[in-house]
């Protein structure tokens, strides 16, 4: 992977976010990282007659960017799902059902992502069974609560024998009493139980090419969290030398007493694949009315669902910190942020290899805004959902709340170290739109107009910097990434626009050139 030669690199510009040069236009590899920044003249002196160049002129070069949110593998595997989200009518929808069935083996389980159940009064279940032609079919509802399956997928999971409602899940029925096919909830969740588990050789081949397409994006590391079956998956990986992504791996809070038998703390890895925190969850999300907030929701009674007791979160966060283990606390809700704020802030982080985070933090009372910064806890955001969340947040938590919800601008100000990322597969993994969300603050339809409490916008620099300096804080390693310096890993991506410069309206279009990880070539796009 990496090698001993010398590799020399120029483009039009290169970003190094090192305030010593921020600006140069050549740079020198050698053993996977940066030997020198400066003019190419300087960089010819440096390498000699023996270096190799790299010349990405007119590129723009920023250092390698890392999506601080992801669930890699969830995402890897639901790439390969096909999607019906752009078939229109049910015609076009029973075309592509017909195809994928044609093209696998009678006992497959088929499954369609993206469907649209505001379609299916056009055709019946005798239509989905015709173009099934013996395979079991599930078509997933776009939201994920709901799903149709046809009759071949009810028999092999029983539903044909009158199997029970689930609690939490409805099967429709038709007049006759005869299941329709659609699975409403917490019913779907027997297809996912009953149809066979994506097998090693697939799940390896699906984080290939989603770690190749994230590199189409120019994203270079990705912090992670699943189960221990998908760091197996990375483990792997590495061991044969085809992990071209650096990894930073949490694990679900289920997981903490084992990883505190095996004494696997925070930081423990290597350079490619390394342990980060236990995952919590401390309250639900903004859709679903969970989010767990100190005033009732404005269009209802509730204030949403605590899911950690606070006492739980402060002794299993106590447990974490004594084994060396940090804490990744989800919290979306201002309540749920002010009590994971407390339960930090008292816990502390003696001895941690890396800081404690809290995931989104979406909405924060402006008392709490500057606690973060205060007690060196990592803001982990996700400034996309600005694209999709915008009018929920004003019709469920009204304009006071709104006021500190996704306040970036209000947090970096004050000093908190912000990461960013997708949370993929919720969104798209592609950094051009927390680029475009941040900088704008408009949804998909534009609004509003002048952007959504515009004085929380961010430059692009700043944008960037929660790309690659704020992570690499969170990871603990940010004396070797997230900057292009002497001694740091050579991890950086060329773009044909300034992506630290460029309008909103330019990001858009604006396209990864090359992404080099260690100093190695891992996308070119001239090469695709
Ligand atoms: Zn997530």
């Amino acid at each position: 992977m990496t090698s001993e030669r010398l590799l020399a690199v120029r483009a039009g510009k290169i970003r190094t976010l090192d305030p010593e040069r921020p600006e140069v236009d050549s740079l020198a590899i050698r053993a996977g990282r940066i030997l020198g920044l400066g003019s190419a003249e300087e960089i010819h002196s440096l390498v000699g007659g023996s270096g190799e160049w790299l010349d990405l002129r007119p590129a723009t070069v920023v250092p390698g960017l890392t999506d601080s949110h992801i669930h890699l593998i969830e995402w890897a595997l639901g790439r390969t799902v096909p999607d019906l989200s752009r078939s229109g009518a049910m015609d076009q929808v029973l075309a592509s059902v017909r195809d994928q069935a044609e093209s696998v083996p009678r006992e497959t389980w088929l499954e369609f992502k993206g469907w649209d159940p505001a379609l299916r009064p056009e055709a019946g279940l005798a239509d989905l069974d015709a173009a099934s032609q013996g395979r079991a079919v599930a078509l997933v509802a776009h939201d994920l609560h709901s799903g149709w399956l046809n009759t071949e997928a009810m028999r092999r999971l029983g539903i044909l024998e009158n199997r029970s409602d689930p609690p939490g899940g409805a099967v429709e029925r038709d007049a006759d009493g005869r299941p329709t096919g659609l699975l409403k909830e917490r019913a779907l969740d027997w297809w996912y139980e009953g149809r066979p588990r994506p097998s090693d050789a697939e799940r390896r081949a699906a984080l290939l090419q989603a770690q190749a397409a994230l590199h189409r994006l120019g994203v270079t590391a990705v912090h992670s969290v699943e189960a221990p079956e998908s760091f197996r998956l990375l483990e792997r990986l590495e061991l044969g030398g085809e992990l071209e992504l650096r990894v930073l791996h949490h694990f679900p809070q289920r997981f903490i007493d084992t990883l505190i038998e095996c004494g696997i703390a925070s930081g423990f890895g290597s350079e490619r694949l390394r342990v980060g925190g236990i995952k919590y969850f401390s309250d639900g999300a903004l859709g679903s009315r969970t989010a767990w907030m100190l005033e009732p929701y404005e269009d209802s009674e509730g204030c949403g669902i605590l899911r950690l007791e606070p006492q739980e979160l402060a002794a299993d966060v106590e447990r974490a910190l004594a084994a060396g283990l940090s804490a990744t606390v989800h919290a979306i809700g201002d309540a749920a942020v002010r009590m994971v704020l407390d339960t930090l802030e008292s816990a502390g982080s003696g001895g941690l290899a890396i800081p404690h985070r809290i995931e989104h933090l979406q909405c924060v009372q402006r008392g709490d805004l500057a606690r973060a910064a205060r007690s060196g806890i990592v803001a982990s955001m996700q400034p996309s959902h600005l694209l999709t969340d915008i009018r929920l947040a004003e019709e469920r938590w009204g304009p006071e709340r709104c006021r500190g919800t996704m306040a970036l601008r209000s947090l970096l100000r004050a000093g908190t170290v912000l990461a960013f990322g997708s949370d993929a597969p919720v969104e798209e993994p592609d950094p051009r739109e927390c680029f475009y969300a941040a900088l704008a603050r408009r949804d998909r339809s534009g609004y509003p107009s002048d952007g959504w409490f515009p004085d929380e916008r961010l430059t692009g620099l700043e944008v960037l910097r929660g790309y690659t300096e704020g992570p690499a804080v969170a990871a603990g390693d940010a004396d070797r990434r997230g900057r292009l310096s002497p001694g740091h890993h050579a991890d950086f991506c060329a773009w044909d626009i300034d992506p630290a410069a460029a309008a909103a309206e330019e990001i858009p279009s604006g396209k990864v050139l090359a992404t080099v990880v260690g100093g190695e070539v891992v996308y070119r796009a001239d090469a695709d």
